[in-house]
């Protein structure tokens, strides 16, 4: 369900209890129910002591003590029922933001996860989210109880001796006031003890995994240094912690203590002046005894309610974020005609004064370039690191909008296409390949997802994986670890080509696919990337100069813009810096 999220946070929220709206009147009347039962007993009692001890009526006493116990049996139920379809309440709605949570990050930009950590999205997706529901289903039922229960009472108390309750009703405010500061300021020290976990495991993940680096600059003594103000800022965050935690635990206790004497003190005195009788002394006391769960659910409340809405506007900061790159409305399929027939992608690439910056859009990364690839051709673009090979390259699948100029895909600009449909006739091979931590055979099947296994067998064939494959304890069904680092480079690189020719795209981007390997791996690969670009538009970022030495084009890009372009022999002619970039290459 599309929601919106400019509106008031707190209304976006409530959106979220309507699916489920039945479980959490459920919780709320258990809860109901059972504060009624709390308070109903003192009554009971009082009612007992004052007509059926001193008669005495024992059958009536102890069928109204069976019919007490019963209702806590019963409450034992409700309890029950608060704490398991409470819970159950608040996972569903735990699941619901997750889900749109997760599709709604998947479709932010590139930009948006260059600025994100992957670590922080996580901790997004889990810890965030369960606060937020912890507060969804606590905050309400544990204020209702409290409310309910200590409101309840004082009233009730109100009518049995007017003074006495008046005393509780002073002094309760001042106690759930310090309770509550004290226990504000444990949570507080609580959240700085964890950002200093977080710091600490920072030194220590960068002290160990930078152990050999660290040795081999004989730095070990400065690394300890930082580990050990770390250490020590982590030890004084938590001493504070547990200052607060002492001052809370022992507040409450006093409170809980001091009530029963002021009780006793005042109770005692109006008895002495027979304004009161024992009965309802007793009575008090009871009541004071329901004071002590409400209290507690006030304090639990008050840390639920601080993390759930501090992940709460987290949550909506990221649903508020727009991806800037999205179909336009009247965006048109790539591969489709107005009547909804498949057409043939040509592969023709237009791309026309473009210019790009990066966020900070002070220096363009590209500078007004032209380029035309005509269709099933192969055009090799090489240059320095750093020249925008990697960046032109992701404007043709739109993964950043061109700031200047346009890119066209068979005549179509392509922000009038559809995202999906541009994206499904572009296959791209990168340097780094990412596997995901699956069989082999799934990894090959993300190409197209639904290809059956002999068209998974197929394509690991074209790519020349196949017999690597068959050679493993498990072929198709072995484990590729996680990213793949069950894998050699090369093999993790032809599954990246399996993908590709089960997705069979007309257009293929190859951005410096063979850089990480070494030469003798890239040449046996290299048979399986010219299968690839037959009858496909192929764009090869090369590293290696001596791999596209017969590309029908070689275009050199430096600084953003093209320098030179022609034929390898036309640009060792012109002795320029492709031939410099050569000459090096080689030697
Ligand atoms: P090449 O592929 O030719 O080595 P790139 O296209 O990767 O070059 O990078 C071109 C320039 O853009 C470099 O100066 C690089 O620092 C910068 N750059 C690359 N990626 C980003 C990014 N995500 N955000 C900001 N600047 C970037
Ligand atoms: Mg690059």
């Amino acid at each position: 369900m599309q929601k919106d999220y400019s509106k008031p946070i707190l209304r976006t929220f409530i959106t979220y209890f309507r699916p489920h709206i039945g479980l959490f009147i459920l919780d709320l009347s258990c809860a109901l129910v059972a504060s009624l039962i709390d308070l109903s007993f003192p009554l009971i009692a009082r009612h007992a002591m004052y007509h059926m001890l001193p008669n005495p009526a024992y059958e009536t006493f102890f069928h109204v003590m069976v019919i007490v116990a019963i209702a806590f049996l019963l409450r034992a139920a409700l309890n029950y029922i608060i704490t398991y379809w409470g819970h159950m309440f608040g996972v569903l709605v735990e699941a619901d933001l997750r889900d749109d949570l997760f599709s709604h990050i998947q479709t932010l930009d590139f930009g948006f996860f260059n600025r994100n950590r992957t670590g922080q999205l996580l901790s997004r997706m889990t810890g965030d989210l369960f606060e937020i529901t912890e507060m969804a289903h606590h905050g309400p039922e544990d204020v209702f109880i409290a409310l309910v229960t200590i409101v309840g009472a004082i009233i009730i108390m109100f009518t049995i001796e007017w003074k006495l309750a008046l005393i509780i009703l002073i002094i309760l405010p001042i106690a759930l006031f310090i309770v509550m500061l004290n226990r504000r300021r444990m949570i507080l020290t609580s959240r700085r003890v964890k950002e200093r976990l977080a710091e600490i495991n920072g030194e220590i993940e960068a002290g160990f995994s930078g152990i050999r680096t660290s040795k081999a600059f004989a730095n070990e003594a400065s690394d300890y240094g930082k580990f050990a103000k770390a250490n020590e800022l982590f030890k004084t965050s938590k001493c504070d912690n547990y200052k607060a935690f002492g001052m809370f635990a022992s507040s409450l206790e006093f409170f809980m203590c001091i009530m029963p004497v002021v009780i006793m003190a005042f109770g005692g005195w109006f008895i002495m002046r027979t304004d009161m009788n024992y009965a309802d002394l007793i009575t008090f006391y009871l009541y004071i005894s329901t004071f002590i769960t409400p209290i507690r659910k006030l304090a639990n409340f008050m840390e639920t309610f601080m993390n759930g809405w501090a992940g709460l506007n987290r949550f909506t900061d990221i649903m508020r974020m727009e991806p800037e790159i999205k179909d336009a409305p009247d965006a048109v399929r790539l591969g489709w005609d107005a009547d909804g027939n498949a057409v043939p992608v040509e592969g023709n690439i237009d791309i026309d004064h473009v210019s790009f910056a990066y966020d900070n859009k002070e220096i363009d990364v590209i500078n007004d370039i032209t380029l035309r690839i005509r269709p099933g051709e192969t055009v090799a673009i090489v240059g320095p690191s750093g020249g925008g090979k990697t960046t032109l390259c992701q404007l043709i699948p739109r993964f950043y909008d061109v700031d200047e100029g346009s890119i066209a895909i068979d005549g179509q600009d392509i922000r009038n296409l559809t995202l999906e449909s541009l994206r499904k006739n572009i296959g791209l091979v990168q340097q780094d390949v990412f596997l995901f931590p699956d069989t082999i055979a799934e990894n090959i099947r993300y190409g197209r997802p639904g290809a059956t296994d002999e068209e998974v067998r197929e394509a690991a064939r074209k790519a020349e994986i196949y017999d690597d494959v068959m050679a493993m304890p498990q072929q198709f069904d072995s484990y590729t670890g996680e990213r793949g680092v069950l894998l050699s480079g090369g093999q993790k690189q032809r599954v990246s080509i399996a993908r590709i020719f089960l997705k069979n795209p007309p257009i293929l981007i190859l951005d410096e696919a063979t850089s990480a390997l070494d030469t003798v791996t890239e040449s046996r690969i290299q048979g399986a990337f010219d299968k690839l670009s037959v009858g496909r538009t192929t764009i090869i970022i090369a590293h290696r100069l001596s791999t596209i030495r017969n590309a029908e084009r070689i275009i050199l890009i430096d600084e953003g813009e093209i320098k030179e372009e022609g034929t390898h022999e036309e640009l060792m002619a012109l002795n320029g810096k492709y031939a410099e970039l050569y000459r090096y290459s080689e030697n």
